[in-house]
């Protein structure tokens, strides 16, 4: 004898989301092998990183910041690892090779 299985109409509603802006609840860092470090010396705040990451965790923020050569900047780029997955998609990107992945360590 082979089990009733529930049809289409018993099934919940999947891919709904009931409380917008949840997913910030879940950090999504787990699965990170490599994780990108960003050398403030080296970023020429092109905002690439910042267009390109698919997690939008690269957060730009209004933090001014010199280099050892005294160019001067208005903003600042940092990455947000709780949610980074560690794809390399924006030290690929990056024009000035100013991102390095490095391996994680937990
Ligand atoms: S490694 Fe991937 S997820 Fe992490 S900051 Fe770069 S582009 Fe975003
Ligand atoms: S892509 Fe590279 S140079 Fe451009 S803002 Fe990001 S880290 Fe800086």
């Amino acid at each position: 004898m082979t089990a009733q299985l529930p049809g289409w109409k018993s099934l919940p509603p999947g891919a709904v989301i009931t409380r917008p802006g949840s997913t910030v609840e879940y950090k999504t860092h787990d699965w990170r092998t490599l994780r990108p470090v960003i050398d403030q010396e080296r970023c020429i705040r092109c905002r690439l990183c910042w267009l390109y990451c698919p997690e939008g965790t690269i957060i730009e923020l209004d933090k001014p910041y010199t280099t050892k050569t005294g160019r001067k900047y208005t903003r600042t780029y940092e990455i947000n690892y709780d949610y980074c997955k560690g794809c390399g998609i924006c030290a690929q990107e990056c024009p000035a090779k100013a991102i390095k992945m490095v391996e994680e360590v937990r």
